[in-house]
């Protein structure tokens, strides 16, 4: 018996790094959405124990594999609990869409789905609370991706607000083909470098969270950018001649290198999308034209 998903990436429309914790960890104020761009995993319910198979080479295979580790940590959860469920073992076939380390949250929403498919084949013996529960361990996207729609995330990215009305938006994507290092981008984060300021946050977190209209394109900001600008040069000259060819803003999602620009017409994406292909066709960078997932 087998069942096929399709795993979500997210973006970050806008992301300030607002303080550190005292364990080190950074806080942050940003608006995440899902897009279309989507990996395709395949759950085949047989013989006992939890397996990956993955066919992109930068992804393990073994047990740090995030939809594995979600996998055992669901089963592990069913044991203590003394739950008896419906499968013993899944075996998890992942095909790759979403750029690995891009900044687009591939594997935490992997291990999501994974929580969901697990909970929804065993008669759903963990209410969304206690699923949102263990996705916090897992990794601090993991909450966003089980959440579903657009929100607001605090914290280290785990305390979310749901954001209505969000308007519906065309993506041209660009991955500059570089894997960037979570841990490294925000280890480089500079403090001192002013970001547009607690105003601006309060006013863009203000107006969506009553769900009135407003155009994202004004609020799309990352102060994670010129840590990943001074670690992976590359990313930030893809950057400006992206911004230049498009001739609108381009901002970085997450902690890098992905970068994306929105547009309202979808014809107007799709001549960005082919203009930007023709200029990078047959180099490191991969370009997709995509679109936010609002609902
Ligand atoms: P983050 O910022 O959360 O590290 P990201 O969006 O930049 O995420 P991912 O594509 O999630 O990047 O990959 C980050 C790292 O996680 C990579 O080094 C990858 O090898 C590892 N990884 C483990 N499991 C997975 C998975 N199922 N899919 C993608 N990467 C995975």
């Amino acid at each position: 018996m087998t069942q096929t998903r399709e795993s979500r990436a997210k973006l970050n429309l806008f992301l300030h790094v607002t303080g550190r914790r005292p364990d080190g960890f950074h806080e942050l104020v940003s608006l995440m959405t899902k897009i279309t761009l989507a990996d395709e995993m395949v759950f085949s319910f047989q013989g006992k124990g939890v397996q990956v198979i993955c066919d992109h080479p930068g992804v393990p295979q073994d047990d740090s594999n995030l939809a594995h580790r979600a996998a055992t940590r669901f089963f592990t959860a069913c044991l203590q609990k003394k739950i008896a469920v419906a499968v013993a073992g899944v075996a998890i076939q992942i095909k790759k869409n979403i750029p690995v380390g891009g900044g687009l949250g591939g594997g935490s929403s992997n291990a999501a789905t994974v929580l969901e498919v697990l909970n929804t084949r065993s008669g759903a013996p963990f209410s969304f609370e206690q699923l949102l529960d263990m996705g916090r361990h897992l990794g601090a996207d993991v909450p966003f991706f089980l959440f579903g729609g657009p929100a607001l995330a605090r914290g280290i990215g785990e305390k979310l607000t749901r954001i209505q009305n969000l308007k519906s938006r065309h993506v041209v994507l660009c991955d500059p083909g570089i894997h960037v290092s979570t841990a490294e981008v925000f280890g480089h984060h500079d403090f001192c470098l002013t970001s547009p300021g607690k105003y601006t946050i309060k006013t863009a977190s203000n107006v969506l969270s009553k769900g009135q209209d407003i155009d994202i394109r004004r609020y799309m900001h990352n102060d994670l950018e010129a840590a990943a600008f001074s670690l992976y040069p590359e990313i930030r000259s893809t950057r400006d001649e992206m911004a230049h060819l498009l001739r609108r803003p381009v901002a970085m999602s997450g902690s890098g290198g992905s970068l994306f620009a929105l547009f309202s017409q979808e014809k107007n994406a799709r001549q960005g999308y082919e203009l930007l292909c023709r200029r990078w066709n047959g180099g490191d960078k991969n370009i997709y034209l995509t679109a936010l997932q609002n609902g």
